[in-house]
């Protein structure tokens, strides 16, 4: 596995604690490397604070461990998504409150901003309930998903989706703002939602935005992306 991918997740790991995304061992995240069909996913129950890269665990899409610790316990949760998108390459899977608010409300997250441009439609959709870190879960998740670039898993969390890991964290990050602001808005009246053609011209926004441009992040000097690369030794 590529030394930059490890580093990445460690790095967006504490993203997830500084961000407010998650607390304590809350939510995973994983990185697919379609090339030598390996996914690197962060551990069960390691704070992410202390997370190192040799900690990251590295599974096979069939779910075998391969290296580092075990596995989030969602783990069949990402090899589903990574089996049934094949554009996706990572994974940001959070508790964040108000997002899982909607969640407990079991009510999508309208479109009362139009940052909700990238989940791809005009509402952050729900998926149903099933326990946690079953393969269920996994089913009824993808089954839920279609072409969704993110989707609310009742009474549990969020699942955001990219090209890559900068990409899939931004979409969590941004439906976070998102239900915040619509949680806000309805404490003190009722807010105003966008129309479907208001959101399919933000969404055309956003591609020539390039957020659909992978690389065109990852150049942007975050982390682990070509330096470390050149000087990776963790090759597996
Ligand atoms: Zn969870």
């Amino acid at each position: 596995m590529r030394e930059s991918y490890l580093l990445l997740l460690c790095d967006y790991g504490r993203r997830l604690i500084a961000d407010r995304l998650t607390t304590g061992t809350g939510g995973n995240l994983s990185i697919y490397d379609r090339d030598r069909e390996l996914i690197a996913i962060t551990p069960s129950g390691k704070p992410y604070e202390q997370l190192i890269p040799d900690e990251i665990s590295i599974i096979n899409p069939a779910g075998i461990h391969l290296d580092g610790q075990p596995p989030s316990s969602e783990w069949p949760l990402h090899t589903a998504v990574y089996h049934q998108r094949p554009e996706i390459n990572a994974i940001v899977h959070t508790h964040s409150r108000f997002a899982t608010t909607f969640a407990v409300l079991r009510q999508p997250i309208p479109a009362c901003h139009y940052l909700i441009a990238v989940s791809g439609v005009d509402q952050v959709r729900v998926a149903p309930y099933v326990t946690f870190g079953t393969d269920e879960l996994a089913r009824e998740t993808v089954a839920s998903l279609g072409q969704d670039n993110c989707i609310l898993l009742a009474n549990h969390g969020l699942l955001a989706l990219g090209n890559d890991l900068p990409q899939a964290y931004n979409i969590a990050l941004y439906i976070e703002e998102v239900a915040e602001l619509c949680y806000r808005a309805r404490a003190i009246g009722t807010p105003v939602l966008l129309t479907h053609e208001e959101m399919d011209a933000a969404r055309e926004r956003f591609q020539t935005y390039g957020f659909n441009n992978p690389s065109k992040q990852l150049d942007q000097g975050l982390p682990g992306s070509r330096q470390q690369e050149r000087h990776g030794t963790r090759q597996k």
